[in-house]
């Protein structure tokens, strides 16, 4: 009964988003359990459940509801016979039987993806490649996904502008062009123009050098004006003043302005007062590298576009040991595809291991709850034992937190197991602790910085 029912909710939602995305999270999910408005959705593994809940929530709930389903409060969990081996290495077949130069071509295809679904428009200079639907959400970028999507429905009116900064290779650009490209989507009229502050730069340049006139209003007639890597106007007084009327003309028109940068607007060196205060005026979020979660999340969906199915062990072995940048972990998983690819072997952990070095001689073979634990209370100079104590002052409590934070993120271990590890019954308090640190990490500076201390001991 469940099953056919989830059968017709899922041909809607087949409809509903993009094949990639369909077979990466809907194909091996299960409707459970559904009374009085508490429904339970078995998902693939672990890294799904946050996708659901925060990208694929209401749709399921409305669809529910289309077939008639109450489903005011859904839970996602993962589906017990999923622990069995995965291991599909190719989803296509054949592929041997291909010449070597169609192989090959694939290959080169892989390493420098031509972008063959992806156009770049002359008018608003948008990469249609970048959209919300193919961005993986994790704790350290939902904020800025949630307020980019709010953006892209109700552009002008919510956060106006919105600051979005991080390091390189972190998902600004795209998140930027995805809001772009949605609001095309929605309303083709709107006039959204993309451009980096570089351009800015070297157009207001050339028009006084060239003395050309209608420099000023061109950026003045948009409805949604996307302006990426901002530090680059730094110290460029007058593009500055000129990006100051502009900004004024705009956002007294209510027209939407989102700004990309490597540092927030209080850190960018000789970005005038005024300048700053205007940036300050709407709302600044930051995006960090994934967690080991969301980074084996985008490895494995990445992947699944090129037609491959990963073994688990392949994808944390990438997620593990790659740790800089979104950016570079991609590069890293399309390498690994073609060179497999050229060679006719499985880009299995061993094909990793050989490609990417000895990186993982380096580090523990197995992570063990105990290291974790231990690691956690030298880094703030306390006794394990005091961890997992049952003793409630504050220079305890927060580093007891982390490492239960630290034991989900890095072994994904359940809230009951956390709770036995630290020696106790109830695990409801672990489910506080790891949300706590969650939403700690975005908002508190000092307490990300520890836990990245910890996880680098932990790993070097
Ligand atoms: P930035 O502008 O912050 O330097 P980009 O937006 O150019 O970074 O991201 C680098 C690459 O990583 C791009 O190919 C982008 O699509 C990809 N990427 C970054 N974050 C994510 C994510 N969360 N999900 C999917 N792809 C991502
Ligand atoms: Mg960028």
């Amino acid at each position: 009964m469940n099953h056919t029912l989830w059968q017709s909710v899922l041909g809607e939602i087949e409809l509903q988003v993009s094949d990639g995305n369909f077979s990466t999270w809907f194909k091996n999910t299960e409707l459970i359990s559904h009374k009085d408005g508490r429904v339970t959705i078995g998902v693939a593994n672990i890294f799904a459940i946050r996708q659901f809940e925060v990208r694929f929530d209401d749709m399921i709930r409305e669809t529910l509801q289309h077939n008639g389903i109450d489903a005011s409060h859904i839970t996602y969990v993962v589906r017990k016979d999923n622990n069995k081996k995965r291991i599909i290495s190719r989803e296509t077949t054949g592929q041997l039987d291909q010449s070597a130069a169609n192989k090959q071509q694939r290959a080169v295809d892989l390493i420098a993806p031509s972008h063959n679904s992806s156009t770049k428009s002359s008018t608003t200079n948008l990469n249609t490649r970048y959209t919300f639907q193919n961005f993986i959400v994790g704790s350290s970028n939902d904020l800025a996904y949630t307020a980019c999507q709010a953006v892209a429905a109700h552009p002008g009116v919510k956060y106006n502008p919105l600051f979005i900064y991080g390091g390189v290779g972190l998902g600004k650009t795209h998140l930027l062009q995805a809001v772009g490209n949605e609001i095309v989507k929605n309303n083709p009229e709107t006039r959204v123009v993309y451009l980096s502050s570089e351009t800015f730069v070297k157009e207001f340049l050339d028009s006084i050098r060239f003395k050309k006139t209608g420099f000023s209003d061109k950026y003045r007639n948009v409805d949604v004006l996307i302006v990426d890597d901002m530090q680059f106007i730094a110290g460029k007084e007058k593009t500055q003043e000129e990006f100051f009327h502009t900004f004024n003309v705009l956002h007294q028109a209510n027209k939407q302005i989102i700004i990309g940068s490597d540092k927030p607007p209080h850190s960018i060196p000789t970005l005038t007062e005024r300048l700053r205060s205007r940036f300050e005026w709407g709302m600044a979020i930051d995006i960090q590298m994934p967690d080991f979660e969301t980074r084996c999340a985008i490895v494995e969906t990445k992947a699944n576009f090129s037609g491959v199915t990963l073994e688990r062990e392949t994808v944390e072995y990438l997620a593990q040991n790659i740790k800089t940048n979104v950016r570079e972990l991609e590069g890293a998983l399309n390498q690994l595809l073609a060179y497999a690819e050229m060679r006719g072997v499985a880009p299995d952990v061993t094909t990793a291991e050989g490609l990417l070095g000895n990186v993982r001689r380096t580090r523990p073979q197995h992570l063990t709850a105990k290291q974790i634990i231990d690691k956690t209370a030298r880094h703030f100079q306390l006794d394990s034992k005091e961890i997992c104590s049952a003793k409630r002052s504050k220079h305890i409590v927060v580093p007891r937190q982390i490492a239960m934070y630290l034991l989900r993120s890095e072994l994904h271990l359940s809230f009951p197991q956390i709770a036995n590890e630290l020696g106790r019954k109830d695990h409801t308090t672990a489910i506080h602790s790891v949300e706590k640190i969650e939403k700690s990490i975005k908002l508190d500076y000092l307490i990300r910085e520890q836990v990245a201390d910890i996880r680098d001991k932990l790993y070097a």
